[in-house]
């Protein structure tokens, strides 16, 4: 028998005020895997969660843990029976606790019986020599560090965090994010991890289901999930996006970047093609001997600088297209600021343009 994974989620439904708020999620996670629930605000992460904890009650669907039934429609196993760590952005610690007696909260005999583990755990988030401190003697980062290692404590085997690093400022987040990903990964924890920032699910999953409306719209690694989004929407959750516009005919769309391969598009139809700004090219080399077709980037299209803008790693530069007066963006590394105006060929990357038909956001 093949191992079963640690977490599985079937085909989850919660009903509220007549509608699905979650409508058929499944998810597997295994241990030492993080999975990311991405998606907009209400998009039914949350709940999807707290269904998984057992605060709240699926209205149809099953839950296991290591192949076991932990909830179906009959039988619904109560949250601390689960196994299962929680840990939320308002993750209060016990204000009159000291901070060992707040990791030492969960487990049996307390602090005193505990003392090895709960020691060792704060060591591994820098926080060894904090014991016997007060949360309030704690910066904000330092008391979510404790509140980490305060869920991990009794070794659940799955740990489940919304918006685990919401409240914490910018600075601090990405330390504490990378701190949290290795305590966890050595604890071989399974980890669902719901978030609406694409970045720190890029950053922090193995495995990003990306969520709307209830419904997973698209699941894989990080990678797979930025470069071969599903439709617009999905593509434009992470970045923003282009758009060239065109009409399929013959499995062929003509745009003025050049002609684009459209199968599975009928004749007549609308089609978009997406490209981030990071993958239009400033045809340097063309400029001045027009619009050269070249095999892997089409045809050139001229753009006028509307606008360029130094972000601190790279270039925004806005273009007003000759062709049909729309807006694109390109990013370019490091400095270049051209002079509003200035007139520059642009190709699009072959192999980062994404069609899709048109007006189907998802
Ligand atoms: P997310 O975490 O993705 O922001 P939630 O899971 O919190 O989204 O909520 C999804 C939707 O379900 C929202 O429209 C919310 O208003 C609705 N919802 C959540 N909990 C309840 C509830 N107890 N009663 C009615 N509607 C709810
Ligand atoms: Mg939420």
């Amino acid at each position: 028998m093949p191992t079963p994974p640690r977490l599985e989620i079937l085909s989850i439904t919660r009903h509220f005020d007549g509608r699905d708020v979650v409508a058929g999620v499944s998810l597997t996670v295994a241990p030492g895997q993080v999975t990311c629930l991405l998606g907009p605000s209400g998009c039914g992460k949350s709940t999807t969660l707290r269904i998984v904890a057992g605060v709240d009650r699926q209205t149809t669907g099953r839950i296991l843990v290591d192949g076991r039934v932990v909830a179906d429609e009959t039988r619904h196993m109560p949250p601390e029976r689960r196994g299962i760590g929680l840990m939320f952005q308002d993750f209060a610690l016990f204000p009159h606790l000291s901070v060992g007696e707040n990791v030492a909260f969960g487990l049996h005999g307390g602090l005193r019986a505990n003392r090895a583990r709960v020691v060792e755990l704060l060591a591994r988030v820098d926080l060894g020599s904090f014991v016997e401190a007060y949360p309030h003697q704690l910066s904000g980062g330092e008391q979510q560090r404790v509140a980490l290692v305060r869920a991990l404590a009794p070794r659940p085997s799955i740990m489940l965090m919304d918006e685990p690093f919401s409240g914490l400022d910018n600075r601090l987040r990405d330390d504490i994010r990378d701190r949290t990903l290795s305590l966890l990964k050595e604890e071989n924890t399974a980890v669902l991890l719901v978030t609406h920032e694409p970045d720190e699910a890029m950053r922090m999953a193995d495995e990003i289901a990306l969520m709307r409306a209830g419904r997973i719209v698209q699941q894989g690694a990080p990678y797979s999930i930025y470069n071969n989004p599903v439709d617009r929407a999905a593509a434009g959750f992470f970045s923003d996006i282009n758009i060239v516009k065109g009409f399929s005919r013959g499995a062929l769309t003509d745009t003025p970047f050049g002609r684009f391969l459209t199968p599975g598009h009928p004749d007549g139809a609308a089609v978009e093609i997406v490209i981030r700004p990071q993958h239009l090219r400033i045809d340097f080399d063309r400029q001045g001997r027009g619009p050269l077709a070249t095999p892997s980037d089409g045809v050139a299209a001229r753009g006028i600088v509307e606008r360029a803008r130094f972000m601190g790693r790279e270039s925004l530069i806005e273009f007003r297209m000759e062709h049909d007066g729309t807006i694109l963006k390109a990013t370019v590394p490091a400095v270049f600021l051209p002079k509003r105006g200035t007139a520059l060929w642009l190709t699009l990357r072959r192999d980062r343009c994404h069609v899709f038909p048109a007006g189907c956001q998802g």
